[in-house]
């Protein structure tokens, strides 16, 4: 695709960079006789954190001025808030707009605390050993908090790492194929109390086969859980028809809510809809889970919300939920996630093509000692969200490439020792910026040659 087909891409696929704040040379401190200072950035690392919505500013600091001029009793008070709710029940307007998101009933999601935090908090109250079920099934190349919180888990309950089951990539490969997830599960199905993997691998970018890997594990009694901090808001997802259990995300990734902002989860409907103070599972418990009717006469009774807000512990933060709320309007404005999930297969597409035209490129299954980036990435759009990562050889040239990368303020994620993450965000990426990425990544790699 040239540059003027790009543009007409462009055209097709509208880009939304406007509603955005975008970093510039100048910004970003890159100083360079070539641009000029005001030049933007190409933003193509939206998987580690979001570009910031422009309306999150104001939103935020209509906060801090109903603070300033009411402080406590904004709580039950809030005459200017734009989301129509005082702070007591300021994430509830969030429901409606997280729901569709993830595919769930408004019962079934909650804002709350943050992604580690609430990965935690389910599985003390989802994992539940009992006779010879008794571990957990997980990746071998699992983000690290994920791995924290399995390992502390099986220790909380007084066993060791024995009880975690691990499935590794295999040699050759550069991702974790769906028949090999499933054979674990039947190879273990009598020893599994839990099954939990991420809905999009935050280092190879695959996006495992949740309804089937779900389905298959719940055939064998066997609870299921997703860290979808990759998937949320960059692929479609249907927790509630896929029947999983429990799953939690950030938002500050594809929600674009701000570093560290309010996280989500999912619990299915039938684990909450009969909640009473007798038939409930034990859990971590807050007075913000409690009947909200009940909740400031201070009893010592626990009466459970019959929703996943029952999981929530605290009274949220409410400058990130209006940061949240901000940025999930604006996806839903622009077509939710169902709508910019087909620009983002076009995009990713033509991002690979372009890595593909590039002689530079390593195919998959070539493991000669080369030159150039080998994609880690499924090909297969099925099997991807709008991730590629970019595996360098030799060791070395990666942070050559990155640096030369940032020197032309493209922003990517680099994973040392040898990989960088391309995420072409189709809220406020274009085709023509995919363009400019590889051109300047084949012109760093025909730099550094040997
Ligand atoms: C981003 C990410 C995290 C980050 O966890 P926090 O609790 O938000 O710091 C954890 N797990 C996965 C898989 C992630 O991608």
């Amino acid at each position: 695709m040239s540059k003027q087909l790009c543009q007409t891409k462009d055209t097709q696929f509208p880009c939304h960079q406007d509603e955005f704040a975008v970093p510039t040379f100048e910004s970003l401190g890159i100083q360079t006789a070539k641009f000029s200072p005001t030049t933007p950035s190409i933003y193509f690392c939206g998987n580690s954190l979001g570009l910031m919505p422009k309306d999150v500013k104001p939103a935020v600091i209509r906060e801090l001025d109903a603070w300033s001029a009411r402080g406590v009793e904004s709580h039950f008070n809030h005459p200017d808030e734009p989301v129509a709710a005082p702070w007591v029940d300021v994430d509830l307007p969030l429901l409606p707009l997280l729901a569709p998101v993830v595919g769930a009933l408004e019962s079934e999601v909650a804002a709350m605390g943050t992604l580690t935090s609430n990965l935690n908090a389910l599985l003390v109250s989802f994992y539940k050993p009992k006779g010879h079920k008794t571990k957990i099934l997980f990746e071998k190349q699992a983000f690290p908090s994920d791995y924290y919180a399995f390992v502390n888990l099986v220790k909380l309950f007084g066993y060791d790492e024995s009880h975690l089951i691990q499935i590794e990539v295999p040699q050759n490969h550069t991702y974790l194929k769906t028949s090999l997830i499933l054979e674990a599960i039947d190879a273990h199905k009598h020893e599994l109390a839990l099954v939990c993997f991420p809905g999009i691998q935050y280092y190879t970018g695959q996006l495992f086969d949740i309804e089937t890997i779900t389905r298959y594990a719940k055939q064998r009694d066997i609870v299921v859980g997703w860290d979808l901090a990759h998937a949320v808001g960059n692929v479609p997802l249907k927790l509630h028809d896929w029947e999983v259990d429990f799953a939690a995300w950030c938002s500050y990734k594809y929600l674009n809510s701000g570093p560290g902002a309010i996280a989500g989860i999912f619990v299915h409907e039938k684990y909450t809809k009969d909640n009473s103070p007798d038939n409930f599972a034990p859990r971590l418990a807050g007075w913000w889970g409690n009947n909200g009717q009940e909740r400031f006469k201070m009893l010592e009774s626990f009466d459970p919300i019959k929703s996943a807000l029952s999981y929530r512990q605290s009274n949220p933060s409410v400058i990130d939920v209006v940061s949240l709320h901000t940025s999930l309007k604006l996806l839903h404005a622009k077509g939710g996630v169902d709508t910019l999930r087909v620009k983002s297969v076009e995009m990713t597409n033509y991002l690979l093509e372009q890595l593909q035209q590039s002689e530079f490129y390593i195919d998959q299954d070539d493991h000669k000692p080369n030159y150039g980036f080998q994609v880690l990435t499924p090909l297969n759009e099925h099997e991807r969200g709008c991730q590629l990562s970019l595996l360098f050889k030799p060791d070395g040239l990666m942070d050559k490439v990155f640096g030369y990368l940032h020197e032309h303020a493209i922003i990517v994620d680099e994973r040392r020792p040898s990989v960088i993450r391309l995420a072409p965000v189709p809220l406020y990426n274009t085709f023509e910026q995919v363009y400019y990425v590889v051109k300047r990544l084949n012109e760093g790699l025909d730099k550094f040659k040997p």
